[in-house]
């Protein structure tokens, strides 16, 4: 009797495996859990991140308000997140709230984000992480009244994100002609 190997391997296509959605996890627990993307342990976590970046992005810290890189930030170009990579926000989208961290009226695009009912430390809140890597952005707020287009605020730690400039980006594809 053979047994078709093959067979079996095409039997266990990893097609099949669907991305887990599972329950959303709290802050600092199980770091393999959850995220569409990227899982990465608790150990490389730390091993890639800086000390601060691991506190905000993977324990869901808060840097002080008007210390972090980007709150005053006017440069045109699209902001990662710091954990994966992924693009989240634009600065079309960012707008001077005054509150100390970046602010953006609206993601790059649902989807790339996810939000958690956050009731820690006495608020009732909705915390904004990396659908990618599950990585902790900040918070979004509502009707405060900034008027812009959504009349939300999404309050974003500077540590939690990467600003790449847009001349950049646009280099690659137009010098190339040799
Ligand atoms: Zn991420």
């Amino acid at each position: 009797m053979s047994v078709d190997k093959a067979m079996s391997i095409f039997g266990n296509s990893i097609f099949g495996h669907k991305a887990q959605d599972t329950a959303v996890p709290a802050p600092g627990a199980s770091s393999a859990a959850g995220g569409k993307g990227v899982e990465k342990t608790d150990a490389q976590w730390r091993e890639e991140l800086t000390p601060e970046e691991y506190h905000v992005l993977r324990q869901a810290g808060t840097e002080r308000p008007y210390t972090g890189e980007y709150w005053d930030t006017h440069t045109a170009g699209v902001y990662q997140c710091r954990a994966c990579g992924t693009e989240l926000f634009t600065s079309k989208e960012k707008f001077d709230s005054h509150c100390g961290w970046p602010s953006f009226w609206a993601p790059l695009a649902e989807g790339n984000v996810r939000y958690i009912h956050d009731r820690t430390l006495g608020m009732d809140r909705v915390e904004v992480r990396c659908a990618s890597c599950d990585s902790h952005l900040g918070h979004v707020f509502e009707g405060e009244g900034f008027g812009t287009p959504t009349d939300q605020r999404f309050c974003i730690n500077s540590i939690s994100i990467r600003l790449v400039p847009q001349e950049d980006s646009q280099v690659s594809g137009a010098e190339r002609e040799n």
